[in-house]
């Protein structure tokens, strides 16, 4: 699994870096913390970054470029590995796409920590207040002042990312403001659909090659999958209504997975009372009837679906 975590300082993704670690047996790569051992071992590249990170501003894209490059070359990131605090700019971005092109690897998804930035401040101070409790090395980047630097660096030069995996569809949106345990599970349920779908893409795919016939990519919501996974399964009679068909379906999901983001804490319990599925069944309706001309089967389930 590859996976970027996005989020501004404080948003929790150092702490949900770790568990995903330990979940999925994959490598943290931080450059923060990259950049900070070099400047504590005096290197070329620590030289460079010492006084950039002290005062709060990014590093040089090239610098953080060249040293995600070495380290995704070494054999412990072979499993994958989980991006914190890079990529940090459109174009490292586009580097990473590039440096994974080449090696025939795929991202699986970025994960957005959205978070209130009132919030940050607290949580910044909190964590230097917990570092110095257990006697360690408070980072000199972690004051009021260097921080709301460090946030309109984010909000300039990191924030363009959310869009930018949007467009690519690779784009999960967490409510960071959730207790940390929440937040886990937010993501491990995401990241479980994500897994679910492509494994069943890759059936229907296989399927659909021995019938020649067209297969969209599924939904990530577990109600509106079935829905498409008939879609899928059902011979279609024209290829160009399909797709139409699949692209608004996945829109609709988009949409109630952003809503599920919305409803902080609730989307988890009301996932499992049903009520998300609820609304997933009703805008996937509307999607459908919205399709010039949806597949029959998208149509049937959604109905049968709402009947229940
Ligand atoms: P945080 O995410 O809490 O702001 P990090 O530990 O990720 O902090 O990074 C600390 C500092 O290291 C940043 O403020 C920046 O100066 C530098 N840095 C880390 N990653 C990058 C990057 N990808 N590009 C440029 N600078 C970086």
């Amino acid at each position: 699994m590859r996976l970027i975590l996005l989020g501004p300082p404080g948003a929790g993704k150092g702490t949900q870096a770790q568990r995903l670690v330990e979940r999925h047996r994959i490598v943290q790569l931080s450059t923060g913390d990259m950049l900070r051992a070099a400047v504590a071992a005096e290197t070329e590249v620590g030289l460079k970054a010492k006084d950039i990170m002290a005062s709060g501003g990014l590093v040089p894209d090239d610098v953080v470029i060249g040293i995600i490059s070495d380290r995704i070359e070494q054999p412990d990131a072979a499993n994958g590995f989980i991006l914190d605090g890079f990529p940090r700019t459109v174009p490292q971005a586009e580097a990473l796409d590039n440096l994974l092109k080449s090696k025939g690897l795929k991202l699986d998804a970025a994960i957005e920590l959205r978070v209130n930035e009132s919030a940050l401040l607290q949580r910044v101070e909190a964590r230097v207040a917990q570092m110095t409790e257990r006697g360690e090395t408070v980072r000199i980047d972690d004051t009021p002042e260097v921080l709301s630097k460090r946030l309109a660096a984010y909000r300039a030069s990191t924030e363009p990312l959310v869009h930018y995996y949007s467009e690519k569809r690779k784009l999960i949106t967490i409510d960071g403001m959730m207790s940390i345990e929440e937040v886990t599970l937010e993501i491990n349920r995401v990241l479980a659909a994500i897994a679910d779908s492509d494994a069943s893409a890759t059936k229907a795919v296989r399927k659909s090659a021995k019938k020649k016939s067209p297969v969209k990519r599924e939904s990530l919501v577990r109600p509106a999958k079935k829905a498409a996974k008939k879609a899928a399964k059902a011979p279609v009679k024209k290829a160009k209504a399909a797709k139409a068909t699949g692209k608004t379906v996945k829109k609709a999901v988009k949409k109630v997975a952003k809503k599920a983001v919305k409803a902080p804490g609730k989307s988890a319990k009301a996932a499992s009372r049903g009520k998300t599925a609820k609304s997933a069944k009703k805008t996937v309706k509307k999607a459908v009837s919205k399709a010039k001309k949806p597949a029959k089967a998208v149509k049937k389930t959604a109905k049968k679906r709402a009947k229940r």
